[in-house]
């Protein structure tokens, strides 16, 4: 069928605001794409893409900080099987999500839609999602590629990043979604990055994307993303959304006037008919509607999986019999989702108060507290009526959180604080009564300097329609909390690697941490935090025997027998961190680079086989333009967090850094460590005043040791040599090594 150039360059642009253009000549109709990621946000009219108009009913699963928290790749694939499910049944081809960026900075507005500060937990996550969803026969977007970890100034910023952090924290999640999963969309996102738009950035959207990690699907701006859909398309972006028909006559214009040539649309109109192709197949026959019910049960156990008790003197579980007195209008409330595009319509929606009414065998007392939406008021003095109950009973239940006016897409916090008026409450109750727990709804880290006043901290991050009960079981005991966090919770905003950098300004934001974000940062000043990174309490306790790290080739096997040694059934999730002391490269103490969770009865044991391929291992060498594993021995640490370690084994690689040649820049030490030179270097320095050094392959005192660092160009003018013939020696070298060039 020959499709005109117009009705092609009319398909790489939108219909609307959710739908893709028909093609008549070929019958491909309108596909629809809606927000994600955790529900499907499906406006059967009009549309906006911040969450204001209303859509469709739909499961509200825990966003993305609560399935992190989790660590299950099962029960988020779980989910990711069941949207994909709600996504068909509502007719819809392309869920946009999941989310990939990291969480670079506390303060992000939208971190609940991103999984973690750490990019192998991310990665490993999303791609369960990726897979869950698209078994269904629909698509996903993995979005915001990339280099979006704020919302300030979000379609304009500049993230300046050099190229090794660029690739190791923030491009890898993504890399790892595309090489194990094909997500069939890749949102491109609003930002700059090191200067140039993302929607126009041909070496991330064409040369890294495709060229390095074999994309297949086609890349969407996000909504407004796109400047020039010209330059756009030269770049490797196959769909711009929302429709803007002034974009598509440029595109037309610049093609009459031979600015773009058919190739280029061609290749964009393939991309995006191949991808709705398999909607529109799979649209056809699906069935509408999906199980209502059975997805609320999912996301209840998807919550109760999320939930991390950061502390627990003892005092949780609770008893049935426990007078108890909730305060905090998130029991009655529930903050469940975040605000903006990804705001779901849920099927139903359950809260803890009522579920904690139904664990207890005496009456609840309740009382609001404060409000959590701007304009609120509540009736009587609520400060006093909270005391009331708080005096009266054994316990108190003191729900606190951010309300959806304190985080949301578009905009950024500026503190970590919980609000005043909460944390002022919270003082007031701990005077009346010393057992209270606190019961935390927010989407990103808060700070918790009410710690060790309070029993019991328990995060419930946002978990979603069936997050209120799933919370009532963990306090209740009905249910083992065992998730663990995927971010930090730090003492001080002022300690957060990127604290000094974040948001930037008009010219930019600097990445001036590097490597070193979230624990990678902590751990390398060594700073006190509140709760680490991977950190979760259970109601019993683990035990870990016998860590060992073998390597097969540059892979890795590392083994841990963990054992339940408490007296309830429990999940433990199991993290396995590297590092490598010793390196050429700048290095981060430690880093993830696998995990296990395994569900053990009391006395039970279970020794568990977590790989590390050697791709895992590789770091970015800037020199040589490449990944590569370093030769030399690494540590293998496995703990229930970042900082508990319970075990620790060592294993050598041969790694596979590629030998260099040796030229006129290299330094008389990194010479000197290739014994060919140093052999034929006494010959051509005899009877010259640095002669002795050519003698001694150990370079061992001071000037020697100065003297290592100096390029050789440098020491063949001090040695009264002429550079000709210390080249000439270079390349004998190189060569009796094999290796050719300069
Ligand atoms: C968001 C995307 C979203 C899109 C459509 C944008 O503002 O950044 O995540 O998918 O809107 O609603």
């Amino acid at each position: 069928m020959n499709v005109p150039v117009t009705s092609k360059i009319a398909l790489t642009g939108g219909l609307d605001f959710w739908h893709t253009q028909p093609v008549a000549e070929t019958g491909l109709p309108s596909v629809m794409l809606t927000d994600g990621p955790h529900g499907v946000r499906m406006q059967p009219e009009g549309g906006d893409h911040v969450g204001l108009g209303e859509s469709v009913p739909a499961t509200c699963f825990p966003p993305a900080v609560g399935l992190a928290s989790t660590w299950s790749r099962d029960i988020v694939q779980r989910v990711g099987v069941a949207l994909g499910e709600e996504t068909k049944g509502l007719g819809v081809g392309v869920l946009l999500g999941p989310g990939a960026n990291i969480k670079r900075d506390p303060r992000c507005g939208r971190n609940f839609e991103y999984f973690s500060e750490d990019p192998y937990v991310t990665g490993e996550l999303a791609t369960a999602f990726v897979n869950g969803v698209q078994s269904q026969g629909v698509g996903t977007s993995l979005k915001h590629f990339a280099a979006n970890n704020q919302e300030t100034d979000r379609l304009r910023r500049d993230s300046q990043i050099d190229e090794r952090t660029l690739r190791e924290i923030y491009l890898s999640p993504f890399a790892k979604v595309v090489r194990s999963a094909q997500p069939w969309t890749i949102m491109c996102s609003y930002n700059k990055l090191n200067g140039v738009q993302v929607s126009e950035h041909r070496w991330l959207l064409t040369d890294v994307l495709r060229g390095e990690w074999g994309f297949e699907g086609l890349v969407v701006s996000d909504w407004g993303a796109v400047w020039d859909r010209v330059a756009a398309l030269q770049a490797g972006l196959d769909l711009e959304m929302p429709a803007h028909p002034f974009h598509e006559r440029a595109v037309v214009a610049a093609y009459e006037a031979g600015r773009i040539d058919e190739q280029t649309i061609d290749t964009a109109y393939t991309r995006v008919e191949r991808v709705l192709r398999r909607a529109a197949d799979t649209l056809a026959d699906a069935p509408k509607g999906f199980d209502v019910d059975g997805h609320h049960a999912l996301a209840r156990q998807a919550a109760e999986q999320a939930i991390v008790l950061l502390s627990n003197d003892g005092l949780l579980p609770l008893d049935a019999s426990a007078r108890v007195a909730v305060i905090g209008e998130f029991a009655r409330t529930p903050r469940y989702q975040g605000a903006g595009s990804s705001r779901v319509n849920p099927t139903r929606l359950d809260n803890a108060l009522d579920a904690i009414n139904a664990l207890t065998e005496q009456e609840v007392a309740f009382a609001p507290g404060f409000t959590t939406r701007p304009g609120q008021t509540l009736d009587g003095d609520p400060v006093a009526d909270a005391l009331a109950i708080a005096r009266d009973a054994d316990v108190v239940l003191m729900f606190l959180g951010l309300g959806e006016n304190h985080e949301s897409e578009g905009y950024d916090r500026d503190t970590l604080d919980l609000p005043a008026e909460q944390v002022a409450l919270l003082d007031a109750v701990c005077e009346v009564n010393s057992d209270v727990v606190v019961v935390l709804s927010n989407g990103s880290s808060v700070l918790l300097p009410f710690a060790g006043r309070v029993r019991a901290i328990v995060e419930g991050w946002l978990l979603g329609q069936a997050g209120g009960p799933a919370l009532a079981d963990v306090l209740f005991g009905v249910v083992n909390p065992s998730g663990k966090l995927t971010e930090t919770i730090p003492h001080r905003l002022e300690d957060v690697p990127s604290y000094v950098n974040f948001p930037g300004d008009a010219t930019g934001v600097r990445y001036g941490e590097g490597l070193f974000v979230g624990y990678r940062g902590y751990d390398a000043t060594r700073r006190d935090v509140a709760y680490p990174f991977g950190h979760g309490l259970s109601y019993t306790t683990f035990g870990y025997a016998g860590v060992s790290a073998t390597a097969h080739g540059d892979d890795v096997t590392v083994s841990v027998t963990v054992t339940n040694t408490g007296e309830r059934a429990g999940r433990e999730v199991v993290q396995v961190y590297v590092g490598k002391p010793e390196s050429e490269f700048v290095r981060v103490p430690r880093e993830l680079k696998g995990f296990a969770d395994v569900v053990l009865e009391p006395g039970a044991s279970e020794t568990l086989t977590i790989e590390v391929p050697a791709s895992e291992l590789a770091v970015w060498s800037v020199r040589d333009g490449a990944w590569v594993v370093e030769g030399g021995d690494y540590v293998v640490e496995v703990g229930a967090s970042s900082r508990d370690l319970r075990g620790v084994a060592s294993v050598t690689l041969a790694g596979d850094v590629p030998a260099r040649p040796l030229t006129l820049a290299s330094t008389m030490g990194e010479a000197m460590a290739v014994p060919a030179f140093a052999a034929h270097l006494r010959t051509l320095l005899a009877g010259s005043p640095l002669g002795s050094m050519a003698g001694d392959d150990s370079l061992g005192t001071d000037m020697e040791r100065m003297m290592a660092d100096f390029p050789l160009a440098g020491l063949a003018g001090f040695s009264g040599q002429d550079p000709a013939a210390f080249q000439q020696l270079l390349d004998a070298v190189n060569a009796e090594r094999g290796l050719g060039g300069r």
